[in-house]
């Protein structure tokens, strides 16, 4: 399997998710014959269908953090890996509260699902989690939720940085160092600034600083989508330098002519 960055969904935010004006299921990456599922939002099995991505071949579940968007068909793509249930195997990487619930909330994660698992992993900010050839690091983010991860994937070619749902803070640029596909969460353009998620001015810095070989942004609010990804990614482009991908739904990005890169930061 070529390894490549496939998106079964780029919106974000509200009114975004509640109206499906963009998809929500998350996105696949394939890389040295594992196939992760990051963040699977309302919609992921049929998104996965409809963009000709295998469910059943999914090795690893990557969801970031408990909001709906990003873990709401979490047991659906457990049924699919594993079959119904039949083939115990894969493994998910989440927070305590998608894994374990909170005092409130129960777990995202059924019990019946949770024992289809071959591995479970509790993760938190800062861990290292070996699997074969790859390394994820998770990263820090600043988000309205207690727990919420974005990670570094390292293989012997190249760096995937994924900062989830953040808000810009100054050691965010250092949380991806040396990556060399970026993907980052925006919601709103330029400088329309919120307090839980990234705009295009954040980007700009991000990129800026990161300097990875590629930026693709996705998770796009309502007004960004009004405004244009597209034009948004120009702009980011044009001022850090940095090549910058509007993400799609159905987007399939080849990535094995990257390479790994130099230490920069
Ligand atoms: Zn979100
Ligand atoms: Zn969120």
């Amino acid at each position: 399997m070529e390894d490549k960055i496939t998106f079964l969904g780029t919106g974000g935010g509200r009114v975004v998710v509640a109206n499906q004006i963009r998809a929500t299921g998350g996105f696949i990456i394939n890389l040295k014959g594992r196939q992760i599922h990051v963040d699977p939002g309302p919609g992921a099995l049929v998104r996965a269908r409809q963009y000709g991505v295998k469910a059943y071949q999914t090795d690893i579940i990557f969801a970031s953090h408990s909001h709906l968007d990003h873990c709401n068909d979490l047991n659906a793509i457990i049924y699919a890996m594993t079959l119904g249930g039949i083939n115990k195997k894969g493994i998910l990487i989440s927070t305590g509260e998608v894994i374990n619930g909170t005092q409130k909330e129960r777990p995202w994660l059924s019990d019946y699902y949770r024992d289809k698992l071959k591995n479970l992993i509790v993760a938190s900010e800062k861990d290292t989690i070996k699997i074969g050839n790859l390394t994820l690091h998770t990263t820090k983010t600043k988000h309205d939720i207690n727990t919420n991860i974005g990670f570094r994937l390292e293989s012997p070619d190249l760096t995937i940085g994924y900062t989830s749902d953040t808000t810009y803070f100054d050691d965010l640029p250092k949380e991806f160092k040396n990556t060399t596909v970026l993907i980052a969460n925006i919601l709103r353009p330029g400088n329309d600034k919120w307090k839980t998620h990234l705009c295009g001015d954040d980007i700009v810095k991000l990129a800026t600083e990161v300097r990875p070989e590629l930026m693709i942004i996705q998770h796009y609010g309502a007004k960004l989508i009004k405004s244009s990804p597209l034009y948004e990614a120009r702009e980011i482009q044009r001022r850090s330098g940095i090549r910058t991908i509007a993400a799609t739904d159905g987007l399939s990005i080849p990535i094995s002519g990257f390479k790994k890169r130099i230490p920069t930061i």
